[in-house]
């Protein structure tokens, strides 16, 4: 989740709304020959989360699910013909939200992917279950999609659902396509789960919400500033190239490190006056 402002959008019950049922909900940019950027731009920035698919020789890969308002398989019948491995970068609802359509979805323990709360597309309902300040809420309109997925669809009916995992994962763990392998990176700070994805043949990070080019949420429930610190002096350290966030579009090495000692500077200055 990544938090706007300042929107100044008055409150408006639901109810009331007259969205357009949008033509197609899920928006795809071709990366290179194997990876696909898939996202929903329907949703509010907030909420907007990348679903990264990565076809490998041996199975293809998927890096979280998007908000599950509408389910994600179906709208790609060519890409999940064979079953691909999922991974759960955390257990947010914009990123585990279409997890449960998958059969071989991994994720690490400390997120509750099997047992998720229920989340919620009105940013009041939402905030409260994310522990966020009433601040925040005030900044984000009522609802957070613009748009219908279809006709009769209730936004006040979305739940996020259990998904099984098929595997925990842990760090150092191998995820093995055939022709790449990406290695398990646990770095706790947003949530206890987070994990990135990074690939050492081209320096390549997925890195779900541990870090994007847009302010950080490290105080919502199970956030963990501390451990953020941790995780931020790691991924300083780590050659990347390019990272392809949670959020928004991806970026190069340079930026990285700028964002990590920003973050890392920001919270020396909290500490400090705390
Ligand atoms: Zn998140």
């Amino acid at each position: 989740m990544t938090p706007q402002r300042p929107h100044g959008t008055p409150a408006t019950p639901a109810s009331s709304l007259q969205l357009p049922v949008a033509e197609t909900w899920f928006t795809t940019t071709r990366i290179d020959d194997a990876i696909t950027r898939i996202h929903e731009p329907h949703v509010h920035p907030f909420l907007q989360a990348n679903t990264w698919y990565i076809r490998g020789r041996n199975r293809s890969l998927l890096i979280d699910t998007g908000l599950g308002v509408t389910p994600l398989r179906p709208a790609f019948p060519q890409l999940f013909a064979d079953e691909p491995i999922v991974v759960i970068t955390h257990g947010h609802l914009d990123h585990m939200g279409g997890a449960h359509e998958f059969a071989d979805c991994r994720a690490h323990r400390a997120d509750p992917i099997e047992t998720p709360p229920p989340g919620a597309l009105a940013s009041a309902a939402l905030f409260a279950e994310l522990g966020m300040a009433a601040t925040d809420a005030g900044t984000v309109p009522h609802l957070l999609i613009s748009a219908l997925p279809h006709e009769n669809y209730d936004p006040g009916s979305y739940r996020l659902r259990p998904t099984r995992v098929s595997r925990h994962l842990v760090e150092g763990d191998i995820i093995g396509l055939g022709d790449r392998d990406l290695t398990v990176l646990h770095l706790p700070g947003h949530s206890p789960g987070s994990i990135a994805l990074y690939e050492p043949e081209t320096q390549t990070l997925f890195s779900g919400d541990v870090v994007y080019d847009g302010r950080l949420l490290d105080d919502i429930h199970g956030a963990d500033p501390r451990a953020y610190v941790a995780t931020m002096g790691r991924l300083a350290e780590l050659p990347v190239r390019v990272v392809h966030p949670g959020h928004g579009p991806s970026f190069d090495g340079a930026r990285l490190r700028e964002l990590t000692s920003a973050y890392i500077a920001s919270r020396r200055v909290t500490q400090d006056v705390a």
